[in-house]
């Protein structure tokens, strides 16, 4: 900080991926970070999240796709050099896609600069049931324990936490629950990075969609698969999850419907052989859609609304947002 510079003071609601985003970029820039978190249904404490640029079963690929992955995995290393252990793996992702129209759709949608291939069967990095007719392979995707990730950037970025919530803000000023609880104020900016149930507290109808992942005792595979659903390696083993639920407008409990536990077993048992594999537990979560970037007419700032793209996107969204909020404040 140069000399005679006042500091940015700022406070960030949410402690998710976007809120330690924001926090650690913020503080980069040198400014003084409060960070407010509820510690409540997080959608980034999912226990394995893909880092996987080619989405969906049309393999849409986002603009921004490539730069967000590469900064995610530059941020690890990052964090790994400073002593923040993030169990992840670039290793690689395989894409399994059914027939020929759907691989011409892929075809389609995959930009030249993203680096991948396509493999014969006999070229395989782990074996496929017969049923997949083309397997695309992405060198750059891989997986991410999505908590201690998250953990790891407000802890590096030096943030002070409070652990509570939030019920009212404004651009500059924020109160804590509780009775009359106190309120913190003269913040040169607020960002709001609430998340789905964020966005269920501050009132607003966004499209919320919920899904599930099992953990189980070991990885079906050694790089992530997915199609339709998502195989993958995690820090205690591996997981079998996806974000299948109806999408809802505004926020619901998280929960697991017994039709849906089939429909997710049954597409795990698609990708891969799970005979020997066991089912640890389950996480359930929900994911908001609808990009929200930038400052408001309130004043107040927000990310949110990352969709399945938090891990892919959310650091990169917020390394913009911190260097448009320092920029606001000088
Ligand atoms: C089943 C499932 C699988 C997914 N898989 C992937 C994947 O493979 N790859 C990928 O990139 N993404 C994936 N996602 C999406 C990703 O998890 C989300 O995009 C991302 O975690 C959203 O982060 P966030 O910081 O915006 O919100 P959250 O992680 O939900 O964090 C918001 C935090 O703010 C707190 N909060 C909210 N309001 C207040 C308040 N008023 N006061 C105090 N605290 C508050 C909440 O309690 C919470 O702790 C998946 C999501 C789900 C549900």
């Amino acid at each position: 900080m140069p000399a005679g510079r006042a500091v940015t003071r700022t406070l960030v609601i949410g402690g998710g991926i976007a809120g330690a985003s924001v926090a650690y970029f913020l503080s980069r820039l040198g400014a003084q970070v409060t960070v407010i978190d509820a510690g409540l249904h997080a959608a980034s404490s999912v226990p394995s999240a893909l880092i996987n640029p080619v989405r969906g079963q049309s393999g849409g690929v986002d603009a921004r796709a490539l730069e967000g992955m590469r900064l995610t995995w530059e941020l690890l290393r990052e964090l790994e050099a400073a002593g923040f252990g993030v169990p992840h793996g670039q290793t690689g992702m395989l894409r399994p896609v059914p027939d020929d129209k759907a691989r011409a759709r892929f075809e389609r949608n995959l930009p030249p600069k993203l680096l991948h291939r396509w493999l014969s069967r006999d070229a395989l990095p782990v074996p496929l049931p017969p049923a997949w007719a083309h397997a695309l392979w992405l060198p750059e995707g891989g997986w991410v324990d999505g908590a201690a990730f998250t953990r790891a950037l407000l802890e590096a970025s030096g943030a002070a936490v409070i652990r509570g919530q939030v019920p009212s803000w404004t651009a500059h000023s924020a109160t804590l629950r509780g009775g009359d609880g106190p309120t913190l104020a003269s913040f040169h900016a607020v960002i709001h990075c609430g998340g789905s149930i964020g966005s269920g507290w501050a009132g607003e109808n966004r499209t919320q969609r919920m899904g599930t992942l099992l953990t189980l005792d070991r990885a079906a595979a050694d790089v992530p698969l997915s199609f339709g659903a998502y195989l993958a390696p995690s820090a205690q083993g591996g997981v079998l999850g996806a974000t299948y639920e109806t999408p809802a407008q505004g926020w619901r409990a998280p929960a697991l419907p017994l039709a849906s536990l089939g429909w997710l077993l049954g597409k795990g048992e698609a990708l891969a052989d799970l005979s020997g594999v066991s089912v640890t537990g389950r996480w359930t979560g929900s994911r908001l859609s609808g990009l929200k970037t930038g400052r408001g007419e309130d004043g107040v700032w927000h990310l949110s609304g990352l969709s399945s793209k938090g891990f892919l996107l959310g650091p990169l969204l917020a390394r913009e947002l911190a260097a448009q909020v320092v920029q606001a404040g000088r």
